[in-house]
């Protein structure tokens, strides 16, 4: 899949930019397991702007994702808003780039790809530990009732999410960015 748009027009003057609105069909993300399945295509509004060194995309996308409660394993539908942020150079251009600076390339024919960047982009704010519900009680884990249903007299509290290591892990990663 992909979303390709022409940026030929930019190239006339530095920071000239232009708005390119649109919408992007995905397919399921499995992470770790977690599968969460798009109801609809992901919208996006993003401006292109000419930065010198190469395009600038930025902007936003809203997706709406279907996946199971992490505690319940009902469907929990979920409303993802993230930040496009994307950088396309021109072949041959992209030495002169600082080493952390990720760059896609522009095509021969002056277009680009916006769906990598919306794609990924959207991806990372799929949250580890989805719920249907910020109450969500969970299933028991002694006598398997679906808590939310009927109360059970286990007294156990909800277990501790198989993600909840994970998201330790992404919060060191943003540590050391
Ligand atoms: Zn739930
Ligand atoms: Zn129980």
């Amino acid at each position: 899949m992909s979303y390709r748009t022409s940026v030929r027009g930019l190239f006339d003057a530095l920071a000239s930019s232009r708005t390119v609105t649109g919408e992007i069909e995905a397919a399921d993300v499995d992470l770790g397991g977690q599968v969460f399945h798009f109801e609809g295509p992901i919208s996006f509004e993003v401006t292109l702007t000419n930065a010198g060194t190469g395009i600038v995309a930025q902007g936003t996308a809203t997706a709406n994702v279907v996946t199971p409660c992490s505690r319940c394993l009902c469907d929990a539908r979920l409303t993802v808003e993230a930040e496009i942020d994307g950088f396309y150079v021109l072949p041959g251009h992209d030495a002169d780039l600082p080493e952390e600076q990720e760059a896609e390339l522009i095509a021969e024919d002056h277009s680009i790809d916006l769906e990598p960047a919306i794609l990924a982009d959207v991806v990372v704010e799929l949250p580890f530990a989805p719920l249907h519900d910020e109450a969500c009680k969970g299933i028991c884990p002694v006598c398997g009732k679906d808590r939310n249903l009927e109360p059970c007299a286990c007294g156990q509290e909800a277990p501790a999410s198989p993600f909840a290591a994970l998201q330790g892990l992404k919060m060191e990663e943003d540590d050391e960015a």
